[in-house]
């Protein structure tokens, strides 16, 4: 029989460091409010059709600082949809969406990103859109009396890119 687990073998060790670096993407440290109700878990659509994926469990692993069960090469991160009903529910107002999306940037830092993700950063950066609008979509609109999509200002979309670029370009 294995001997009994001392109190300080049970004792959770929380990773700051993992929550300092997480901090550093998000404007306050929104997750350290979240007290486990489960709000956010009821409207997600992501929840609804994924088993792996709850808003709650991902905030707990935040709150204990678990780094490296948050950002694996098959993270569930990305399976959030930024739809924000997290947002809306939750009453401690954490917003979920926004650390999750700091997750996915944390994802990005260390070059985990599914090929379906980059294929959409690629075409943002090409296209100023996250989809190629074909022929096609424009004459479906034209049949709905909708008129062609405008031009993208791609000289702002650079704008926006730029900072991005330069941080790439410095790691
Ligand atoms: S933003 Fe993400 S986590 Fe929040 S409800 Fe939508 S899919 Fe779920
Ligand atoms: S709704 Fe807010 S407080 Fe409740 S579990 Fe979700 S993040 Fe935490």
């Amino acid at each position: 029989m294995s001997a009994p687990r001392s109190k300080q073998q049970d004792a959770v060790r929380v990773n700051f460091d993992f929550r300092r670096e997480l901090a550093e993407k998000i404007e306050g440290n929104l997750a350290s409010f979240c007290y486990q109700c489960g709000a956010c878990v009821g409207d997600c659509p992501a929840a609804t059709y994924s088993e792996e994926f709850n808003p709650r469990e991902i905030m707990l692993k935040v709150l204990y600082g678990l780094g490296d069960e948050l950002l694996t090469t098959d993270s569930v991160m990305w399976q959030c949809v930024n739809c924000y009903n997290c947002h809306e529910r939750c009453p401690q107002e954490v917003k979920p969406v926004e650390v999750i999306i700091s997750l996915k940037n944390m994802l990005a830092d260390r070059d985990i990103v599914p090929t379906p993700v980059d294929r959409i950063i690629k075409t943002f950066e090409q296209t100023g859109r996250t989809t190629q609008v074909s022929p096609a979509v424009n004459r479906q609109r034209e049949r709905f009396g909708l008129p062609p999509l405008p031009a993208v200002p791609m000289d702002e979309v650079q704008k926006l890119l730029e900072p991005a670029q330069k941080e790439g370009d410095q790691t």
